[in-house]
């Protein structure tokens, strides 16, 4: 069992700590790092005693070093005898620096011992050999934690926890790192951390124990567990695993989404893609590939002669990558049937029976090349407008004629355009620039006849949706475009149908 682990850091506060470590064990939390860095006297050490021996959880004790990642300024014998003197009350592990720990004597140590190392900079160069010789110690437990330098440092911590001849504890810091402290249950580890709340971590990358447990499915994680994220950057703030991950719960599937933060360009994207596939125990089964790699996914897929869908193809992007059993990639695109679906049900039609509409797209970057691509193949009309005009020159020539006619138009024509549906696909009016439209303040003859879709979905009601509220036109707002490529996501991965309103209500409540 891997334990979840919430650190605290300990003042001379003995009310606070123990309010803290009863809400660590409301939480959820199966064991508390008591980090000591600021304590030094007897008078601190006292009640301290009496708080480890009535402790609502078991507890681990440490003293950090400024060294790795600490603030305690005491030298290393001051902060072994810290811990050893503070383990009389009865702590369950202590924790203490390999690199340290030459300097002390540990014959006599209190155990069980958690021998640790940190490097906030990068991986150690001494990984292989700092293994061996945690190996080679007096330790119960080994510990090691860097600060990833890509995503791909997470394959060196699994595999570390995978060959591990102790129980060990082996995680990446930072952003990237993200997904070691998820899946270490996945891969045994001793223990994972999670802070109680977002303000309270204590590493670079801690994650707070509620999305631990609700957002990343700690309870359900297992050995088995599939594994699929959004590949990106930046990720951070993606909603995509917010509602995968509740799809997934919802349907009892064994699988977990997490945000892949892979560094912009092809050779970032292909590192990634080349490792993770290799890395068999991780199960990765599926991505979804945001900006900046849908271009990348299209080109690696192509390289590895995968099987890639035609119209994404066309498209020049893909942003879905099913992985099979045997690691045979499948590419996809599901934003234009998201785009269509989104469309046809506002309309009640079918894709065929588009052609018979004329539509106005803004935009002329990803997504409207997207919307572009799928319309002109249903055969509806479409004129492209957009700030550049060049670009939606360029849009227009490659798709007129596939089977729609595509034709370009001045942006300050948009007003006087005469379509039956209108298109936002531009950034304009989203979060946090939520008063601008991509209209303006002249609109076009807009009647209860037109549908105004736009892509935007932060916010959910953008200016644009609103302006054409009040003329009277009927609405689309962007979350159901992005509710609808992930709902084609989950079935191609799961062959399941999406939750499409659990999936809703999730994003709805984020926003
Ligand atoms: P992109 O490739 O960077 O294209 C951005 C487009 O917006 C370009 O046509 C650009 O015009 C135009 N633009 C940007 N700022 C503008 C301004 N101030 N005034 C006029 N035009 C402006 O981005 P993308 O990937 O297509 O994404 C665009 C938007 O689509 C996103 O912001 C997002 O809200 C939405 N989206 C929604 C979903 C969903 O699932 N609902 C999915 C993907 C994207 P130029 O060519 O002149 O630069």
């Amino acid at each position: 069992m891997t334990l979840l682990c919430v650190p605290i850091f300990v003042t001379d506060d003995m009310v606070k700590l123990r309010g803290v470590a009863l809400r660590a064990c409301e939480a959820g939390a199966d064991i508390l790092e008591l980090r000591l860095d600021e304590i030094g006297g007897e008078a601190q050490l006292v009640p301290l005693r009496q708080f480890l021996r009535h402790a609502p959880l078991p507890c681990i004790l440490t003293c950090r070093p400024i060294s790795e990642g600490g603030q305690s300024e005491l030298a290393d014998t001051e902060r072994w005898e810290v811990l050893q003197s503070a383990r009389e009350g009865q702590a369950a592990y202590v924790d203490f620096e390999l690199a340290a720990a030459s300097r002390v004597d540990l014959t006599n140590s209190p155990r069980p011992l958690i021998l640790s190392a940190h490097d906030f900079f990068g991986r150690p160069n001494r990984l292989a050999n700092l293994v061996l010789d945690l190996n080679a110690s007096r330790s119960e437990v080994n510990k090691i934690a860097w600060t990833a330098r890509s995503i791909r440092d997470n394959i060196e911590a699994f595999e570390l926890l995978q060959t591990r001849e102790k129980p060990t504890i082996a995680l990446c810091m930072g952003e990237a790192g993200l997904i070691s402290r998820v899946l270490a249950k996945k891969f045994g580890a001793f223990l994972t951390f999670a802070s109680l709340d977002n303000n309270s971590g204590t590493a670079p990358g801690q994650i707070s124990i509620e999305k631990m447990k609700r957002l990343y499915r700690w309870d359900a994680l297992g050995p088995s567990t599939k594994v699929y994220g959004v590949v990106g950057s930046p990720v951070a703030h993606s909603m995509s695993p917010a509602i995968h991950n509740a799809a997934f719960e919802n349907a009892g599937y064994d699988g977990i989404y997490l945000p892949l933060l892979v560094n912009p360009g092809y050779e970032s994207f292909k590192a990634f893609m080349e490792s993770f596939l290799a890395f068999e125990p991780l199960h990765l089964s599926g991505l979804s590939i945001t900006i900046p790699h849908k271009e990348n996914a299209l080109r690696y897929l192509k390289e590895r002669g995968a099987e890639i869908e035609e119209l994404a193809e066309r498209i020049g992007a893909v942003n879905t990558i099913v992985i099979g059993k045997d690691r045979a990639l499948r590419g996809f695109n599901t934003d234009y049937a998201a785009i269509l679906d989104s469309i046809t049900a506002a309309l009640n039609i079918t894709r065929q029976q588009l052609a018979g509409y004329r539509v106005a797209v803004i935009g002329a970057g990803g997504t409207g090349r997207t919307a572009v691509a799928a319309l002109a193949h249903c055969g509806a009309t479409v004129v492209v407008y957009n700030r550049t005009a060049e670009r939606a020159a360029a849009l227009a020539t490659e798709f007129t004629g596939r089977s729609g006619k595509v034709v370009a138009a001045p942006l300050e024509k948009l007003c006087d355009s005469c379509c039956q549906i209108y298109i936002n696909t531009t950034s304009v009016g989203m979060h946090p620039n939520v008063h601008a439209s991509p209209l303006g303040e002249r609109l076009p003859a807009f009647t209860a006849e037109t549908l105004v879709f736009d892509t935007v979905y932060n916010p959910p009601v953008t200016r644009f949706l609103a302006q054409a509220q009040a003329a009277g036109a009927r609405t689309i707002g962007g979350i159901e475009m992005f509710i609808r490529q992930a709902a084609g996501q989950f079935h191609a991965w799961t062959g399941h149908d999406a939750p499409m309103d659990l999936m809703r209500k999730v994003v709805e409540s984020r926003l």
